[in-house]
């Protein structure tokens, strides 16, 4: 029987977990590890993903890509912030969809994030002993409608039907609910490597009502690495005198140094950093908390503004929060501790690990969907108000944000002008009041109206945001009572045509990936049988006949000749029969070795 999986699909990590019994449960590899580092590379035998991935950061940077999920549902234009982290070359597919340069590749977010989704499938399904093809993903909760879209697409693509979208402060709350018995008022803290969350909740007798949610989906702890890495950059600057801005793999090196060294720097008062640049120079520094603290403080009082205005908007005050919980790697930096006490006046928890914790709420979320858990029900919102453009370029919000999903509005179309045949529709997502300030969702175009004088038509369009917080449109005309043609435009994301074909050029690329490898391995095996032949054939010239000579000779050019082609296939032929001419001159040799080895020696001597 398949099994419905959890997947945190994070920034620098993935996790998969599963419902063991009434027990969430993390699944590690045979090694152990739980954590599957997000990172994906490239190289001639095909695609690598997570740790073996990570190393190659800094041996092959332009062939590895890492932080993908900062990518997820943008366009270009969105991503001038993200730009800077990464060292692979981003272009454009075509407008609002970005596009990955890694070695000969040219992939979108939703198929990068694919790979590592089918590397977590696979060990689950390595793991469960079964086939996995449905999946609660999480996102962050302040992921708008492209963000979210992109990631289903990531689903298919990867062969999983993905259910259920949940935000990861939501499912963070249901595994402490379900594993704390935490009920009341809750105030998740997710601070993680690329976004900042915070979600109010009210958990009561296994209802678990998001109240509000708000966040920053360009801040985490990769900021404060960068922060660190401009610095030690600009000491590099004074101390050496060299730019090392646009060497690769130098900024690289600094950037994981760095973010080693903040990480140590949570346990540790001081820790020392020490880079190996290029031609013998090291820089060597050592790093307190502190100091660290201080240069990245602002970064982290960022996330107080979004916490206030959660609060605000779920009608409470501080005095009604009953417990905070941290969520996200960066939260285990001290400065996080002290920063959220101070503001929420208690001691925030962090007893589930907060690597695991979201994947586990999705494993929970999993379960409820597949019918196992009946007493937990979650209601999650939209965190960003949905609305259209009326005249003069300003929005006109239908759905407000924090609204409880699934959620629905309606609007009636009229024309303008004596038989018009046809309006168009521009909806939006976000919180100001001008359009162009906002992300353009979808346009649409209501077509083939009947030709009536201006006013007349009445046109009822149902917009709906499902339980995953995406955006579905439909129309009807309300005079005839027929359902409307509707041709919705996403304006960012990709199509279900696109999604299909890159699902169709995943196998096509697992194909030539496989070739290439086959391909390389019977190269290789072809470099090592001919090395052995031809040196075993100088050693045993004497001991055959010339005719098995010019045989053996004539199927090594034709070895030599098939590893020049790309035919896997051939190569494995030519070897075989190789092989097979061998075997009597491999029997003289040995024959004569045991001669020359039993030479001289006494009956006595012998074994
Ligand atoms: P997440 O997206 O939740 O996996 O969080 C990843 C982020 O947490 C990265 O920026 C890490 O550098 C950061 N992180 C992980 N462990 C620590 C730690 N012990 N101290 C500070 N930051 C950490």
């Amino acid at each position: 029987m398949s099994k419905i999986v959890g997947i945190d699909l994070g920034t620098t990590n993935s996790l998969v977990a599963y419902m063991d019994g009434k027990e969430p449960k993390v699944i590690a590899d045979r090694e152990g590890r739980t954590l599957v580092p997000s990172v994906i590379s490239v190289d001639e035998q095909g695609w690598i993903v997570g740790a073996r991935a990570q190393r190659r950061l800094m041996t092959h940077p332009q062939s590895t890509v890492y932080s993908v999920k900062r990518l997820m549902g943008k366009g270009l234009a969105d991503a001038q912030e993200e730009r800077k982290y990464f060292p692979v070359s981003l272009t454009e597919k075509q407008p609002g969809i970005i596009q990955v340069e890694l070695g000969p590749y040219r992939l979108t977010p939703p198929e990068l994030s694919a790979l590592i989704l089918k590397e977590v499938k696979h060990r689950a399904e390595e793991f469960l002993e079964t086939t996995v093809t449905q999946a609660v993903i999480t996102v962050p909760a302040y992921f708008n409608d492209s963000q979210r879209q992109a990631t289903k697409d990531a689903g298919r693509i990867a062969g999983l039907d993905v259910l259920r979208i949940v935000n990861e402060p939501t499912a963070a709350c249901l595994a402490y609910g379900l594993q704390k018995k935490k009920q009341g008022v809750i105030a998740v803290y997710d601070l993680g490597g690329g976004t900042f969350d915070i979600s109010i909740l009210k958990v009561k007798e296994g209802i678990f009502e998001v109240l509000a949610t708000n966040g920053n989906t360009h801040l985490g702890g990769d900021d404060l690495d960068q922060r660190l890495m401009e610095l030690v950059l600009q000491e590099i600057r004074v101390e050496f005198g060299q730019d090392l801005q646009r060497d690769v793999e130098a900024v690289q090196q600094i950037r994981l140094g760095m973010e080693k060294a903040k990480r140590q720097l949570s346990t540790e008062e001081v820790t020392e950093v020490v880079i190996p640049l290029k031609q013998g120079v090291v820089y060597r520094r050592s790093l307190k908390r502190g100091e660290l603290e201080s240069r990245v403080r602002d970064l982290i009082d960022l996330t107080i503004g979004p916490c206030r205005q959660a609060l605000e908007d779920a009608h409470l005050s501080l005095k009604d929060v009953d417990e905070v919980v941290l969520v996200g790697g960066a939260t285990r930096m001290p400065l996080v501790h002290r920063l959220v006490q101070e503001f929420f006046q208690k001691a925030p928890h962090s007893e589930l690990n907060p690597d695991e914790v979201v994947a586990l709420g999705a494993a929970v979320q999993a379960d409820i969907l597949a019918g196992g858990i009946q007493n937990m029900l979650l209601l999650d919102v939209t965190p960003l108000s949905l609305g259209i453009e009326t005249m003069g370029g300003v929005m006109s919000v239908l759905i407000p944000r924090n609204s409880t999903i699934p959620t629905n509005a309606k609007e009636l179309f009229t024309t303008f002008v004596d038989g018009q045949r046809s309006v168009d529709v521009h909806v939006y997502q976000g919180e100001r009041e001008l359009v162009q300030d906002n992300r353009s969702l979808a346009r649409f175009q209501l077509k083939d109206l009947d030709p009536l004088p201006a006013g007349l038509p009445r046109i009822e369009v149902h917009f709906t945001i499902d339980a995953n917080g995406i955006l579905h449109v439909s129309a009807k005309d309300l005079r005839s009572g027929r359902d409307q043609t509707i041709e919705v435009k996403p304006s960012y994301g990709l199509s279900d045509d696109e999604v299909a074909r890159m699902i169709e050029e995943s196998f096509k690329f697992a194909k030539s990936d496989m070739e290439a490898r086959l391909l390389i391995e019977a190269r290789n095996e072809a470099a090592t049988i001919l090395r052995h032949t031809e040196r075993a054939l100088k050693q045993g010239e004497p001991l055959i006949a010339l005719d098995e000579r010019d045989r053996i000779r004539d199927r090594i050019t034709a070895l030599k000749k098939a590893t020049e082609g790309d035919d896997h296939r051939l190569i494995r032929e030519r070897i075989e029969q190789l092989d097979k001419i061998t075997v009597h001159l491999a029997e003289c040799l040995m024959d004569s070795t045991l001669q020359s080895g039993l030479k001289d020696k006494k009956l006595s001597e012998l074994p």
